[in-house]
């Protein structure tokens, strides 16, 4: 794992401290060691004459050390080990030089196993040997070279000298720590302690246990083996289970708390070696039809099939995980040998070519990858898992199977979500000023009759002024802000058109309404209940629809379509023409009208191609039987030429331009009197 691996490597800035550093801890446990076996005599060095007891005590350390427990956090120690108790125990009944013969060959052993640098085995030693050097004073203070006997101040010295032993090893480790990720010590300490403090107190509680039985005979240290590998298995236990918190019981696969421990670590591996974490969050398309189709059971198998199939040879990530519902996610790094990003969303979109086979349904499974890049697009998890979930949320509305993270995707800038709060503000009082509509004439081309009124958004921020409706629409639209702003829009129009009703206008009312809007079914029943409401016939609102949004969703967005439809309200393509699948909607809504764009009526007099579609699409309408409004009118030349090739209505600049309802009243007055 990348992570052991990592804690091999030295920092790129301050190598120096940090050997030096290390250097220094060795030389001090060397010289440490030394005045301990000069200073205590016989007490320190043990007198080599040990009895049976000894070596199976000895022995017992390193048998515990040979299946280490891998220990749950990741970035801390990955191993938890139990030698300790036998290195107090020897050191207290035999001395400090086996004691530390015995604790040096343990480290090595489990250094082995982990795979750790000789250096790094090294400093292991080397911090653990003046962690016993120390705890030996300790000890030697009290019982002055006396041996075990288990009395009360033995036993007190025999924990203070554990805890010195403890609290030693973790200022050291934590320590290099600091000199090679750059955090904090204290933090480091803290963590350190956190982790670990319950399994090191255990061992010195048990040390004395052990010491008194290797003083009485060997069969008894044999004996006491088993409460202590008892110990060492429930520790084993307690890390499967803490493994099993982080994993998602249905695929088995991470969970969100388990990815983002992997990310982390990952992040902090980068950060020391200036290389690059991706994060990528993959959504289903339909998942929810598959639930509702064919029940939740077999989404759960798909769900479990797919989880397979990402693990399968090669996985497109070193760490993959289920985030709930049809959500997964997959981390990969340059240090996990990732060179491209892109190859690696493109190995999951792969992996859901094939059809997914459950009893006698075959699901076709599709859906888009949102990507984010450590450390370009986010310093942190959170941010990043924020950036993939945008990237892939503008995948989809694109209808791609992937997608980057771009800011300009990130609807949440410092001043969007400024703007957002001073909008949801103003939607909050239904009184409260701002919020207004526009209204532009819709007029029947051949004789010049008005047929209706578009409503355009109007808000006039109280410090930035009117802001462009587009901008508000794209920063509301991925809010809850969106629906507030839609059902203000509709309850103001609706208000209008029964006004205008009442005094005599037979006019409809276009009204545009979002994606977020087409994605629930509330929208439907809170149109149903307004209709109801201001008595005006659903026949006269028209709901103008733009292709992005039936991409974001298209068969949730269908839906909800054909409901709004049934109520009698008409469905109108917005901005017809510019989206990727214009024909494919005709096809699938039950739509009424079409609007062609004005980016291709604007210019159609002096632009072939313009002209072409603009006929055509007229054309279209006419087979289909929809009516066709040209957006964009800007002069007569442009009218004269929409008349000729049969065009039902024109909105734009050469009737007028959007205005308020008091205006459009005394436009539709002068209007008449010209016509
Ligand atoms: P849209 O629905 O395509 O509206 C037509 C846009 O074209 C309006 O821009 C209108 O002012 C502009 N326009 C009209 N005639 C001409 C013309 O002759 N030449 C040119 N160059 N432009 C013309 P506006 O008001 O800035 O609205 C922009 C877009 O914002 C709308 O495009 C619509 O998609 C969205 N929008 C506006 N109000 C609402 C709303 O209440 N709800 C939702 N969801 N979207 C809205
Ligand atoms: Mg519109
Ligand atoms: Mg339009």
């Amino acid at each position: 794992m990348a992570t052991t691996l990592m804690r091999n490597t030295a920092p790129k800035e301050h190598p120096g401290r940090y050997y030096g550093f290390q250097a220094a801890v060795s030389a001090c446990a060397v010289i440490g060691a030394a005045v301990v076996c000069v200073v205590g005599g016989t007490a320190a060095t043990g007198t080599f004459d040990v009895p049976f007891a000894f070596w199976l005590t000895a022995g017992l350390a390193l048998v515990a050390e040979l299946r280490p427990t891998r220990w749950g956090g990741l970035w801390m120690s990955p191993i938890a080990s139990i030698y300790l108790v036998y290195v107090l125990a020897t050191m207290v009944t035999w001395g400090f030089l086996p004691a530390i013969i015995v604790q040096s060959a343990a480290i090595a052993l489990l250094c082995a196993q982990i795979r750790a640098t000789a250096w790094r085995t090294v400093f292991n030693a080397s911090q653990q040997g003046l962690a016993l050097v120390l705890a030996w004073f300790v000890w030697n203070a009290v019982a002055d070279g006396a041996v075990w006997t288990g009395g009360a101040a033995q036993m007190l010295t025999i924990f203070a000298a554990g805890t010195v032993w403890t609290l030693t090893s973790f200022a050291l480790v934590a320590g290099r720590q600091s000199l090679r990720t750059g955090a904090g010590w204290p933090g480091l300490f803290w963590q350190w302690f956190k982790s670990e403090w319950a399994l090191r107190a255990t061992q010195v509680a048990i040390a004395p246990i052990l010491a008194t039985a290797a003083m009485a005979s060997w069969w008894l240290v044999a004996a006491s083996a088993i409460p202590i590998f008892a110990v060492y298995r429930i520790l084993q236990t307690a890390a499967d289970r803490e493994r099993q918190a982080d994993r998602d019981p249905l695929t088995g696969l991470l969970n969100r708390k388990g990815f983002q421990q992997v990310v982390d670590a990952k992040i902090t591996d980068a950060t020391e070696t200036g290389t690059t974490v991706a994060v990528l969050i993959l959504d289903l398309d339909r998942f929810a039809d598959v639930n509702s189709a064919l029940g939740h059971e077999v989404g759960d198998q798909l769900l479990v099939e797919l989880a397979q199939r990402f693990r399968a040879d090669k996985p497109p990530g070193k760490a993959i995980a289920h985030l709930g519902g049809d959500e997964f996610a997959f981390t990969w790094s340059e240090l996990d040998g990732m060179t491209d990003p892109l190859e690696c969303a493109r190995e999951i979109r792969a992996r859901l070519d094939a059809p997914i086979v459950l009893g006698d349904a075959s699901v076709e499974v599709d859906g888009s990858v949102g990507i984010a890049v450590f450390p370009d697009d986010g310093p942190d998890f959170q941010t990043l898992f924020r950036h993939a979930d945008i990237a892939m949320y503008e995948s989809k509305q694109r209808a791609s199977s992937f997608a980057r993270y771009a800011p300009e995707f990130d609807h949440h800038s410092p001043e969007r979500l400024l703007l957002l709060g001073d909008l949801r503000r103003a939607l909050d009082h239904p009184d409260a000023p701002g919020v207004n509509l526009f209204y532009q004439p819709q007029v029947r081309i051949v004789d010049g009759e008005v047929i209706g009124a578009e409503a355009l958004l109007r808000y006039s921020h109280p410090e930035r002024g009117v802001v462009n409706p587009a901008e508000i629409i794209e920063t509301a639209e991925h809010s809850s802000v969106m629906r507030m702003l839609t059902e203000r829009v509709v309850d103001i129009a609706l208000r209008q058109l029964r006004s205008w009703n009442e005094a005599g206008y037979d006019l409809r009312m276009a009204v545009n309404v979002s994606v977020r809007d087409l994605q629930s079914p509330e929208f439907t029943d809170f149109l149903t209940g307004r209709i109801d409401a201001y008595g005006v016939d659903a026949a006269k609102l028209q709901l103008e629809i733009t292709e992005s949004a039936l991409m974001a969703d298209p068969r949730r967005v269908v839906v909800n379509v054909q409901r709004l439809s049934d109520l009698g309200v008409g469905i109108s393509l917005d901005d017809f023409g510019t989206g990727f699948s214009s024909m494919q909607h005709l096809r699938r809504l039950p739509v009424t009208e079409i609007k062609i764009d004005k980016s291709f009526v604007t210019t159609l007099i002096d632009d072939p191609d313009n002209a072409a579609i603009v006929s055509t699409t007229i054309d279209l309408g006419r087979a289909l039987d929809v009516e066709v409004v040209a957006e964009g009118v800007e002069d007569e030349k442009v009218r004269k030429q929409l008349e000729g090739w049969g065009c039902h209505a024109g909105q734009g600049w050469h009737f007028a331009k959007p205005m308020s309802a008091d205006a459009f009243e005394r436009w539709m007055a002068d209007h008449r009197r010209e016509q």
